[in-house]
């Protein structure tokens, strides 16, 4: 019996199972004795792996998962897809260098011209790619030092709720506190935070083309007051929907307005795309959904088809920069290109990008549903296979800014009561309160109606223990 097989007939437990322990494998026990404090998924998600496909995971227990999780949205075809697998076997049949540095060869020529193909015309015609080293925080310390070099300026606008990555630079852009308090003052030199269009706690307390409308307002005082107390910017970063800000998607008209203010004033806008890019908010780049042309683009998770991989590709104007400005020793990993190609054209072939999007429908549909049962639901969101669901106390009192009350430790039962019954979902956003689906592209509505049942039990076991 095939590796498939096993992993299709594996029941997925609808019930809670109420004798397993998760921490009692030893190879936890390990981890956990032996892994660094800073560890972070395995404390919520108490899971050693075996194996994998498609859109499910076994543990070494025997228990089959569906992944909603997908590697922080890096699966976009699954786990071991046939054609990422035959690509990265390829590279090993034909001996190709594994590695190598940032030298070309047909697999990499070949990646750059899939990708650009895959990229707007309106954007792809003028843009030069930057392989930087595999994580998307690297893509975003070029970006930084590209639009830093390229204007001669140093501030950068970042977002609320925006996560870019660890490093100290892409941590400077961070929204969540808890990361970077620790590190002093440092981590925010040079960056100014400005308020996100997110509308379910609208900092302006006005919401939907208001609450856009003052934001867009904000943003071009801020630009055109000499007194604003901001330098003029080096560049202006974004998620187009904030991933582990709690699923935020900006309105469309926020970000138009946001591409001609900053075009106006002559700041390159860099689209953060390392979660959103390739379908998984129904369209190939989540910048698209606006139809404006950002300066930079930068890019990971998914592009890799799993393997680690990250680029930046931006407009040529900015390519001021100098040999070696952003260098790397892993630039060049031929399995993962090999694999990134073959997802985006298995992604174009096979129409992917319209299927997130009525998937995702399909299970948003659901999630409404439920929400009109479950008053701890209190808002449904996202793009696409992006899909998050803010979990409130709607009896305790409101926030200071009088929004509802995040109840993050719902959400947080509803995770492990998730687990309990087969399915792995992620917790992010403001007071980890928010509950995040974010599983591969190829998902079925048989699959995806698996996932809403288990979701709908899992919400009821959360607040009845049952
Ligand atoms: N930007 C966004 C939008 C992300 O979601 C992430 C990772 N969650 C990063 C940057 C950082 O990528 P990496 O973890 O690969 O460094």
């Amino acid at each position: 019996m095939t590796m498939s097989t096993v992993l299709a007939e594996s029941p997925i437990a609808h019930e809670a199972d109420k004798d397993y322990h998760f921490e009692d494998s030893p190879i936890l026990a390990r981890q956990k004795l032996q892994e660094s404090n800073a560890r972070s998924y395995p404390r919520r998600l108490p899971l050693a792996l075996k194996r994998a496909r498609g859109i499910h995971v076994e543990d070494v227990e025997g228990r089959t998962f569906i992944d909603c999780l997908a590697g922080a949205g890096t699966m976009a075809l699954g786990h071991n897809h046939p054609v990422v697998i035959d690509a990265i076997r390829q590279v090993l049949d034909d001996e190709l260098p594994l590695h190598t540095l940032d030298l070309s060869t047909p697999v990499k020529d070949r990646f750059v011209q899939d990708l650009f193909a895959a990229l707007p015309a309106s954007f792809a015609t003028k843009a030069k790619i930057q392989f930087t080293g595999p994580t998307g925080t690297d893509a975003v310390e070029a970006a930084l030092k590209l639009v830093r070099m390229a204007t001669g300026r140093s501030t950068i606008l970042a977002f609320h709720g925006g996560y870019h990555g660890m490093s100290q630079g892409a941590l400077s852009l961070m929204g969540n506190l808890k990361a970077k308090t620790p590190l002093g003052a440092m981590v925010s030199q040079g960056v100014q935070f400005m308020p996100f269009p997110y509308d379910y706690r609208c900092p302006f307390g006005l919401g939907g083309v208001p609450g856009v409308e003052v934001n867009l307002r904000y943003l071009r005082n801020l630009l055109n007051d000499p007194e604003s107390g901001v330098q003029a910017p080096a560049g202006v970063i974004l998620e187009v929907v904030q991933g582990e800000g709690g699923v935020i998607p900006a309105a469309d008209m926020w970000l138009r307005g946001v591409r001609e203010i900053t075009a106006k004033a002559g700041i390159p806008l860099i689209i953060d795309e390392i979660q959103t890019g390739f379908g998984r908010t129904g369209k190939l780049f989540a910048f698209e959904h606006a139809h404006i042309v950002p300066d930079v683009v930068v890019l990971s998770k998914a592009i890799g088809g799993s393997l680690p991989l990250a680029v930046m590709v931006y407009q040529d104007w900015l390519d001021t920069w100098q040999p070696g400005a952003h260098a790397g020793t892993f630039r060049g990993n031929q399995m993962a290109m090999a694999a990134g190609s073959a997802v985006i054209r298995y992604i174009e072939e096979h129409r992917l990008v319209e299927h997130a999007t009525s998937m995702g429908q399909r299970l948003r549909t659901q999630l409404l549903d439920l929400q009109k049962r479950v008053p701890q639901l209190g808002d449904v969101r996202g793009r696409g296979l992006m899909l998050g669901v803010e979990i409130i106390d709607p009896h305790a009192a409101p926030d200071p800014l009088g929004h509802p009350a995040a109840n993050t430790a719902l959400a947080s039962r509803i995770q492990r009561e998730c687990l309990k019954r087969g399915l792995i979902i992620e917790v992010g956003g403001r007071h980890s309160s928010v509950v995040r689906f974010l599983p591969p592209l190829i998902i079925t509505a048989e699959q995806i109606d698996e996932v809403a049942r288990i979701f709908a039990k899992a919400v009821t076991g959360a607040l009845t223990g049952a």
